[in-house]
């Protein structure tokens, strides 16, 4: 039997204290199988990001644990953390954060020069479809190249896991599922187990398993028997 990817136990955020607090993880229980595309869905403000910073290392949590297969993330210090992100997590946010000044070849490079085992930063970018843009600026790209950029610097250093809190957030219906179908065969080809935040419903269709977020809680898991391809999603 392998490990889950994540064991949440209890996880528990509060920010701020007193009349100001606000509870935005609400004891969290949930194991997340490796391998998986895991779509957390729910209203903003219902917790997704921030239950997606902390199983990525990027926040901590106030109360319970969460887990990496066997290792605490709890339980770090900021070293272990950043150790933790560099060996085993890549992340794509909503606004691709690329260095305007650095093509995109650079972009990627930026990350495979302190990886452990990357790839190199011309396959990633092959990957995402981006072969022939490797010397372009994100200045001189669409959104949606953008993001393959962002996507291709978060997979190159071959990650565990890769976190897109509302990957195709910025985008249109044609690019974002280019992006979606980018992250689909990233979970094929690399095993890597994929978790999307997002609010927009008819992407859990591509999900193994989809994750129901409501008031800093999980809902409801539902399991889906087939998945749908990135193409056949209702934008
Ligand atoms: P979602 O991603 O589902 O929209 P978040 O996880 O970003 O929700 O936020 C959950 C709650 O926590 C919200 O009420 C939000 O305002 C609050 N929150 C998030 N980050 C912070 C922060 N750094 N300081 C204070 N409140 C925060
Ligand atoms: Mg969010």
């Amino acid at each position: 039997m392998t490990l889950p990817a994540f064991t949440t136990k209890n996880l528990t955020k509060v920010y701020g204290e007193g009349r100001s607090a606000v509870h935005a993880l609400r004891g969290v229980d949930v194991e997340i199988p490796q391998g998986e595309i895991v779509v957390l869905l729910g209203p903003s403000g219902s917790g997704k990001s921030t239950l997606l910073n902390i199983l990525g290392g990027l926040d901590s949590a106030t109360d319970g644990t969460a887990q990496f297969r066997d290792q605490m993330l709890t339980d770090m210090q900021d070293r272990e953390l950043t150790r933790y992100r560099r060996d085993h997590v890549g992340f794509v946010f909503q606004f691709y954060n690329l260095m305007p000044s650095l093509t995109a070849y650079e972009n990627v490079e930026l990350v495979t020069e302190i990886a452990r085992d990357p790839m190199d930063p011309a396959e990633a970018l092959h990957m995402v479809g981006l072969g022939g843009r490797m010397d372009h600026f994100p200045s001189q790209m669409s959104g949606g190249e953008q993001q393959r950029v962002a996507i291709a610097r978060a997979v190159a250093k071959q990650p565990d896991v890769l976190f897109c809190d509302e990957p195709t957030g910025a985008l249109d219906s044609t690019t974002g599922r280019t992006v979606l179908k980018v992250l689909k065969s990233v979970n094929e080809t690399l095993g890597a187990t994929v978790m999307i935040v997002t609010h927009a419903a008819s992407q859990a269709a591509m999900a193994d398993r989809v994750i129901h977020f409501a008031d800093g809680n999980i809902r409801e898991i539902v399991k889906n028997k087939t998945k749908q391809s990135p193409d056949e999603i209702a934008w």
